[in-house]
């Protein structure tokens, strides 16, 4: 598929033609690298040999001949557009090169099968993660709960070792960048750095304290609970605040998803966005199958929370559906990309779609004011996982068990319990969990604009053809800070997100 050339770049024009070959052969790997994990995922015939097959053909393209001319034409060129397509792909190449470091792709294929194959055993059976989830939600036996949590305990030791080694690696090659640490590297990349992001954490963690705490009392006191523990918090933040799922049924969820994009003037008939059921441990995932076929895997389940999943899943594909640049140039920062999903996915929980939802009058009203407690639950939870991840980039020989048991203690408001670091199945993709907090800021400011400028939003088109020109078909040719700030007026700011973890929930 792909051949290694010596490529022959003597000016802005042959520059362009090459990056345009470039192009191409990353587009055909990305599709089949799509096809192959979605026939995989749907139980459809797949060669076995592919996978290692797309590895090969990347590898062929991600070398250091073809680095250093895209290093050396992107600074020469005038061209706006060229050279930020070059400083994209100068950073795409800095990491998928590192990643290809043999020892590297070692470790990470050994954790990420351990991750596949192994299960938590509960009372001496098999506990599936959805009903790990169902515990830590519903089950109002203590003991139980705290028996499913401490399930993960066994992965935590075994990995413990090998993850040690994966980030120091990372951090080592990532050295060589002049970065100090792998996290630092990754940051800048992406646009922010660390105090940016500890400013925003900051002032999420003070917002939402009054009530964040005050809730937490009052659930402890409800279910006679006296130091709530990492096993109760789910339990006691997650299941109440929610509307009754007999509102938000699984027959009618494909069908109000697509009405609430056709409400907000798409024309859902003629975009190629199909949504098929899937049992994901991630809740969904969205798959460019082709440039003009969008799949969305989603679990079907009656609640919220499963239509809150399809609709940042379908925000994911509309996202893709609009970004018409060249394939190297829609990969987005994954703060940017979330930012996209929850921007659609909080249409399911405003009043006004709401109503159009069906779910009664006094049903929106108390949730208008409830809303805000498992969000406040979640970005806090994110924030316990950010915190020790970065305390891991900054000394990979550290007890990451007790800083990670420690800030979930801090952020979640919990006793202490050293918590297995090793046993979270997100390390081998690093430097993510920010940007599920970031993309509810992005979304919340986002919201906030289009009330302020096109209300109501609903029936007419105005304020997603206002989207789509500044986020979506623009692809990634300026920085997603300066898109940001072009389509809401102003940088991006805790202020909104903030507004509803104190507010009611705005009317639209
Ligand atoms: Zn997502």
């Amino acid at each position: 598929m792909a051949v290694a050339t010596v490529p022959l770049v003597k000016d802005e024009g042959t520059f362009r033609y090459f990056l345009e070959g470039l192009d191409r052969q990353f587009a055909d790997i990305g599709y089949a690298r799509t096809r192959l994990e979605y026939a995989q995922r749907m139980g459809e015939p797949f060669d076995p040999g592919e996978r290692a097959r797309l590895d090969a053909a990347a590898d062929a393209l991600y070398t250091a001949e073809n680095h250093e001319v895209i290093r050396r034409w992107g600074s020469e060129v005038d061209d706006p557009f060229l050279r930020r397509w070059a400083t994209l792909l100068d950073q795409d190449f800095t990491v998928a090169r590192l990643e290809q470091t043999p020892a590297l792709r070692q470790l990470v294929h050994t954790i990420g099968d351990r991750y596949r194959d192994w299960r938590p055993m509960l009372d001496g059976q098999v506990l599936a993660y959805t009903e790990q989830t169902r515990i830590m939600r519903h089950e109002l036996d203590r003991s139980r709960r705290q028996r499913a949590w401490s399930a993960l305990t066994p992965l935590g030791e075994e990995l413990a070792a090998i993850t040690r080694e994966m980030f120091s690696l990372r951090n080592e090659l990532a050295r060589v960048e002049g970065f100090d640490t792998y996290a630092d590297m990754r940051l800048k990349y992406s646009g922010i750095d660390r105090g940016w992001l500890m400013d925003r954490v900051a002032q999420m963690e003070e917002t939402t304290a009054p009530t964040y705490t005050d809730y937490l009392t009052e659930q402890a006191d409800k279910y006679g609970i006296q130091d709530a523990q990492p096993w109760d918090i789910q339990f006691l933040f997650d299941q109440d605040p929610w509307p009754d799922p007999a509102y938000f049924p699984a027959d009618k969820m494909i069908p109000n998803l697509f009405a609430c994009a056709e409400a907000l003037g798409e024309d859902t008939q003629h975009m190629n966005i199909r949504v098929f059921w899937y049992d994901s441990p991630y809740g969904g995932q969205c798959m460019n199958y082709g440039p003009n076929d969008v799949r969305i895997l989603t679990n079907r389940g009656d609640g919220m929370i499963y239509y809150h999943t399809a609709y940042h899943e379908y925000g994911h594909a509309i996202h893709s559906w609009y970004n018409r640049v060249p394939y190297t140039m829609q990969r987005e920062s994954s703060m940017f990309s979330e930012g996209m999903a929850q921007f659609m996915a909080l249409f399911v929980h405003y009043p006004s779609w709401l109503r159009k939802t069906g779910v009664p009058e006094e049903v929106i009203s108390t949730y208008r004011n409830t809303r805000k407690l498992p969000w406040m639950y979640r970005h806090r939870r994110i924030i316990a996982d950010v915190a020790a991840e970065l305390a891991t980039w900054d000394d990979p020989g550290h007890d990451f068990d007790e800083s990670y048991g420690q800030s979930t203690a801090r952020y979640l408001g919990v006793g202490y319990q050293p918590r297995p670091f090793a046993a979270t199945p997100r390390w081998t993709s690093p430097m993510r969990m920010h940007s599920y907090f970031i993309a509810d800021l992005i979304a919340a400011q986002t919201h906030a604009y289009l009330r302020r400028e096109f209300a109501p939003v609903f029936g007419s088109n105005d304020a997603l053809a206002h989207v789509r020109r500044h986020y979506w078909s623009t692809g990634n040719s300026s920085p997603w800070l300066e898109r940001v700030e072009a389509c809401t007026g102003e940088p991006l700011t805790y202020h909104y997100l903030g507004l509803e973890m104190t507010e009611p929930l705005p009317e639209a």
